[in-house]
């Protein structure tokens, strides 16, 4: 696949800890540079979500806080999600219910997901590389996109090799 290749490195063999380590650095960089607060919270959410290529619904992600020592209530959790989608670090996936990563922070996209039904891994791509265009549709029929989110589910590549066992 050489156009309409993934962005996202999660249903591929990678060094995890320099993709975390890079991706919580230029959550730090972005918001220096835009004058936001990444407090403890904000970051341990972050940390979270980048942690395994997984999309986590805001109930684990409750339960992973306190696991990490966080006394923290509901509202907790859901203030540092909603910063961390309004600011672009995550999104969130109707589909399931649930928050993922961005693999393209601080950038201006259209994100369409591939989620595995096995493991659930999520992997982020953007929708304009995809064949199917909306846009045109949308200017035909005089109807105003704000936004288009994808999400495609299927099988990933390990998953593939598994079931065929
Ligand atoms: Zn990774
Ligand atoms: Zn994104
Ligand atoms: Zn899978």
């Amino acid at each position: 696949m050489s156009d309409g290749k993934p962005i996202s490195i999660a249903f591929e063999q990678h060094d995890h800890n320099a993709c975390l380590g890079k991706a919580m650095q230029a959550a730090q960089g972005y918001c220096e540079e835009h004058k936001l607060q990444l407090t403890p919270a904000r970051r341990k959410v972050l940390e979270l979500l980048l942690q395994e290529h997984r999309a986590l619904g805001a109930y684990t992600i409750l339960d992973l806080l306190r696991e990490a020592g966080f006394n923290s209530q509901p509202p907790v959790a859901y203030r540092a999600l909603d910063f961390l989608v309004e600011n672009g670090f995550a999104h969130r996936i109707e589909r399931l219910n649930a928050f993922v990563a961005c693999a393209l922070p601080g950038t201006e996209h259209s994100p369409a997901f591939m989620i595995c039904r096995q493991c659930e891994t999520v992997a982020e791509t953007q929708s304009s590389e995809s064949n199917f265009n909306f846009s045109t549709t949308a200017d035909f029929s005089g109807f105003k996109i704000e936004q288009t989110i994808i999400e495609a589910k299927g099988v990933c590549n390990s998953c593939a090799e598994i079931e065929q066992l």
